[in-house]
């Protein structure tokens, strides 16, 4: 791993970057208001277009013009935030994830207990 007090390179800027972005959606209001909708496609807007990977951000401003986020629910923002999540993963030939699970990753912590 590269040195913690070193500017972050691409990819632990991406793994810390998704953190942020799917514990957000996590605690995304389950009723949100019209106003906490419309900040929220703002956020993503915004966001597209000044996240610090160039590629990335081109990339991900083309993705949410396709499929613009969900912002009606918590699991419906956590579930498009995971769809997105996957087209990265599998333009970097990465495994995709279960999007079934992407509370209990997270918000719940695994049904297994082993976050607990
Ligand atoms: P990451 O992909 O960073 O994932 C971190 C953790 O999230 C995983 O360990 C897993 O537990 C969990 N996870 C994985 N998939 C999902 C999912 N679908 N839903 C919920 N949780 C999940 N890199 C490039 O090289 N090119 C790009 O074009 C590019 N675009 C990006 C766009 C955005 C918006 C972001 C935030 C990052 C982008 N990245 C890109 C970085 C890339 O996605 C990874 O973050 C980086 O390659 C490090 O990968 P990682 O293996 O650490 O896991």
């Amino acid at each position: 791993p590269q040195n913690p007090e070193c500017p972050l390179d691409k990819d632990e800027l991406g793994s810390k970057t998704w953190g942020f972005l799917h514990t957000m959606a996590a605690y995304y209001p389950e009723n949100p208001s019209p106003q906490q909708k419309q900040d929220m496609t703002s956020f993503f807007d915004v966001f597209s277009r000044f996240y610090p990977c160039e590629v990335c951000a081109k990339d991900f401003q083309k993705e949410i013009k396709i499929q613009p986020p969900k912002v009606d629910s918590q699991k419906s923002l956590s579930k498009w935030l995971c769809d997105m999540h996957n087209i990265v993963n599998v333009k970097l030939s990465k495994k995709t994830f279960d999007c079934n699970r992407v509370n209990e990753r997270w918000k719940d912590g695994w049904v297994d207990g082993s976050c607990d």
